[in-house]
């Protein structure tokens, strides 16, 4: 059946998830070509040889000038802040014990924990197997919250630690990373189980050599992205808020604020990790420079601006920051209006894929919104065998769920006031990533499913905002 005559009556209603199958075999053909077709992204060797080398820096000059100098954007030629700088961030054996023992408790409990097992996307290298992906992320991130308690009630680890060895453990965190994405490289190529290299070693160590690199079940690209990055996006930011109450006797509005917002960031990826196995990032992404840096090191410790910015302004002016009762209000709901919409949004795709390969799993973890899952949803059958959503949010902007996102990315920022641009660091850079993400997958989409996605296009035609883009 072409899929420009069967278009109309594939979107239709869906009359109970359950009656229906889904025929045609997936295109293995199409799916192996993107998959072994090397596109190079951003500007290339040289491009991406500028970021490795461009990216630390960057990180310890904002910090620097957040944390020496109140968020005042300093000349990056001044002496003085990189004096500071290394004074405040020099490599220590402590700062660096304290990072490997999280990264390795977390590795630990994504492998002993109890969690359902979900089946990714067929992987076209691997002839179009499904590898199995162990979900513990709920369960390990309770067992972490718990633990961390006890250390830190127990006074065997304060929290407080964390805020206070800022600099030191974002340095463990960048040699870790570039250790990491140096070793994983070098055992990929010596145990020949690269995949789509470029030939440009720089260019390669970017985006990496393996596709699936696992420690026994452990994926560890699943493992890096969820596990590190928002956990400990979340423990900066309740040790920031620990140490408030320590030195004011409370925890202001705006600091209460952004543990909320990093507790729900991090909470959402462990109560939805059984989304991930399917995800882009699982099934086409490699495990290099890219991954590896921006989960270890980038994210948690450049996402956390606002929370820095809280801290330093707190002990600077001898009293956190508080705004009008109005503006604190507006904060609050846009964070929670965009993380209603970036939820259900997520889940209404990944659920809806989930149900119709058979490999949905029901569960309750908190919170659990209503219209996260879709009744009777619109859909188009591509030729391919994939479903595209037209249904919910779906049918309002293909990346609906990237402009809640940055609702929330910018209500971050705005709880902090105008006083620095520091903390729109966050905001304005991950507008560049979602734009450039969105020019990645529509690539790749519109390669996979030809004249499907045109026809998707067409009638989903806004991309991040309805009625206008
Ligand atoms: P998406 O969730 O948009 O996934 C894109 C893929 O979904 C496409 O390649 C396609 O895959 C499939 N797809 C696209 N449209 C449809 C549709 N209508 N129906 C069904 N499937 C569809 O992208 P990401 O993985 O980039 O983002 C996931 C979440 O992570 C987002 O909420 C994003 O905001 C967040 N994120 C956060 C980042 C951060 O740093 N804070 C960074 C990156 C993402 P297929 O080939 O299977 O059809």
């Amino acid at each position: 059946m072409s899929c420009q005559k069967s278009l109309k009556s594939s979107q239709q209603s869906i009359p109970s998830y359950t009656s229906i199958t889904v025929t045609g075999a997936p295109s293995e053909n199409i799916d192996e070509a993107v998959d072994n077709e090397v596109v190079f992204e951003f500007g290339g060797p040289l491009g991406v040889t500028a970021m490795m080398i461009g990216f630390p820096p960057l990180m310890y000059y904002l910090w620097g000038c957040l944390n020496f100098y109140g968020g005042a954007i300093v000349s990056p030629l001044n002496l003085d802040l990189w004096k500071q700088i290394i004074d405040g961030a020099y490599p220590t054996w402590h700062a660096t014990t304290i990072y490997i023992l999280f990264a390795l408790f977390q590795l630990f409990l994504a492998y002993a924990m109890p969690g359902p097992i979900v089946q990714g996307a067929p992987v076209p290298s691997l002839k179009g197997r499904k590898l199995d992906y162990l979900c513990n992320g709920l369960t390990s991130w309770y067992v972490s919250l718990i633990v961390s308690f006890v250390l830190h009630v127990y006074g065997w680890f304060r929290l407080t630690e964390v805020i206070d060895e800022f600099g030191r453990l974002m340095t463990a965190a960048i040699m870790t990373a570039f250790t990491l994405t140096i070793v994983v490289y070098v055992v990929t190529v010596a145990t020949n189980k690269q995949h789509r290299m470029s030939g440009y070693l720089m260019y390669d160590l970017f985006m990496g050599a393996p596709l699936n690199p696992r420690i026994r079940h452990v994926d560890l690209k699943m493992f890096v992205e969820v596990r590190i990055t928002w956990v400990l996006l979340f423990y900066i930011t309740a040790s920031a808020a620990v140490k408030q109450y320590e030195l004011f006797g409370y925890v202001s509005a705006p600091m209460w604020f952004m543990v909320l917002a990093h507790f729900l960031y991090a909470n959402a990826c462990m109560k939805g990790e059984e989304c991930i196995p399917t995800t882009w990032d699982m099934t086409y992404e490699k495990f290099g420079f890219m991954l590896i840096f921006w989960n270890l090191a980038g994210v948690p410790f450049t996402y956390c601006y606002s929370t820095l910015y809280l801290h330093i302004s707190s002990l600077n002016n001898n009293k956190p920051l508080e705004h009008s009762p109005g503006f604190t209000v507006f904060c609050y709901a846009l964070l929670l209006i965009g993380y209603y919409i970036w939820d259900t949004a997520n889940s209404q795709k990944n659920r809806f894929r989930m149900i119709m390969n058979g490999t949905y799993i029901p569960r309750h973890s908190f919170p659990q919104l209503p219209w996260g899952t879709l009744e009777n949803p619109t859909f188009i059958k591509t030729q391919h065998g994939n479903l595209l959503l037209t249904g919910g949010w779906w049918g309002i902007a293909r990346k609906i769920h990237y402009t809640a996102d940055l609702i929330m990315a910018f209500a971050w920022a705005f709880i902090t006031g105008f006083e620095t641009i520091i903390p729109f660091f966050y905001p304005i850079f991950f507008v560049i990533v979602l734009i450039h993400r969105v020019s990645r997958d529509m690539h790749r989409c519109a390669r996979k499913y030809g004249k499907d996605w045109e026809e998707y296009c067409k009638k989903v035609p806004y991309i991040f905002i309805p009625g206008i883009y």
